[in-house]
């Protein structure tokens, strides 16, 4: 979409930089003053901080989002021989990491009022799985947008069986579920920090979360070569790390993640606000839990059209996703699906909206979005 400059953009994460250049750039001074660039004391550092802000044992830093998930699989022995259950209205990366540690996705709908995996369908595909394919081992719920899936009917359909589970938190740092932390219900549990992600790096990073300290150990040795001490690897592995840069600027951006999210639901308040009475449809928050609104999806019967009455507006939107995966050219009839097929992931791939959503948003940003939406709505 072109047009006139932009009076609110849809993400802007240089805004999250600019609010804290002074300690982000002491840290990358620090570390770049260190001469230690690649796993070291800012990357353990930051490490143990995640791990206790989360309120889990460990987590192990790695390169990026896609990355924690196929070291995730791998550190739980699932690969080829194994499938793995996830959504198909996800960012690719979910089903590509299936893919990278050698397994065979399988992708269930969603439920059409949180867009997350849709349970029921869930049960089916681990008592029988898609003609085919083999046992599904692993089960990776995506808690969209900034809230949880179902975690309360997945968990026990899981545990009944023996499936893993593995929390794809890349949306939804901070988020809870009956009063706890999304990334402490599963076996593991991976975030992106990718720049825009509610806690963003400034470039590639990931975390991996667990409680159990021999998978850390894993975790920690498959990130790189497969290494326990340097030089012998004990298994496989891969290049994945942290470096140090990104570690000390993620260890400033943590200390201001739960204001930043407390920023970003009190934004959400305001849209609702500005949607009540119109035809267009807010996000449901799933009763018991918290939402930290990585992206305020809305949905539109008319979502093109809406779009661009809002560019038009000078409003920035975003479409998270405009093509399933199971729809995309890569896995188009190659990938198995669950026995209802995706047509609920269909049907909100053509609606969802996504508004401008970060906490640096000001408040004439936040009333001009608002202003915008309801002129839209109207029409
Ligand atoms: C961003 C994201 C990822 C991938 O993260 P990268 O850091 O880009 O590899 C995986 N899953 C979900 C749900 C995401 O939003």
């Amino acid at each position: 979409m072109s047009g006139a400059p932009l009076l609110v953009p849809q993400a802007d994460p240089g805004a999250g930089y600019r609010a804290h250049r002074d300690e982000i750039d002491a840290a990358v001074a620090r570390a770049l003053g260190s001469g230690w660039y690649i796993l070291g004391a800012e990357g353990r550092a930051f490490e143990t901080g995640f791990a206790a802000w989360l309120g889990t044992p460990h987590a192990v830093g790695c390169g990026n989002g896609t990355d924690a998930l196929a070291l995730a699989l791998r550190a739980l022995g699932i690969g080829p021989g194994a499938a793995v259950a996830t959504v198909s209205h996800t960012a690719v990366a979910t089903v590509a990491a299936i893919e990278m540690a050698g397994a065979v996705p399988v992708l269930i709908d969603i439920d059409a009022v949180h867009y997350t995996m849709d349970p029921a369908e869930l049960a089916e595909v681990l008592a029988a799985p898609p003609a085919g394919l083999p046992p599904v081992r692993a089960v990776i719920p995506v808690h969209l947008y900034g809230q949880a899936a179902d975690m309360d009917a997945i968990l026990p359909l899981c545990r009944r069986h023996g499936a893993h589970v593995i929390e794809d938190c890349s949306q939804a740092h901070g988020a809870s579920l009956g009063g706890r932390r999304l990334g402490t219900f599963g076996d593991i549990a991976t975030f992106s920090l990718y720049p825009t992600k509610n806690l963003g790096a400034l470039g590639d990073g990931g975390v991996i979360a667990t409680a159990d300290a021999e998978r850390a150990e894993r975790l920690a040795a498959l990130r790189q070569y497969g290494w326990r001490s340097h030089y012998v690897s004990d298994e496989v592995g891969v290049n994945s790390r942290l470096d140090e840069v990104q570690a000390a600027v993620l260890s400033v951006k943590l200390r201001h993640l739960d204001a930043g999210n407390a920023a970003r639901q009190a934004i959400a308040a305001r849209y609702d606000a500005a949607l009540a009475g119109t035809r267009l449809l807010p996000p449901a928050r799933r009763p018991g839990g918290t939402h930290v609104f990585h992206q305020y999806v809305l949905r539109a019967p008319d979502r093109d059209a809406m779009r661009a009455r809002m560019r038009a507006a000078g409003i920035g939107t975003g479409v998270h996703y405009p093509v399933p995966v199971h729809l995309q050219p890569a896995y188009r009839g190659r990938v198995a699906l669950g026995p209802a097929g995706c047509r609920r992931s269909e049907e909100a791939s053509a609606e969802v909206l996504s508004l401008p959503m970060f906490p640096e948003l000001t408040e004439a940003q936040v009333a001009t979005v608002c202003a915008a939406l309801a002129a839209a709505a109207d029409r």
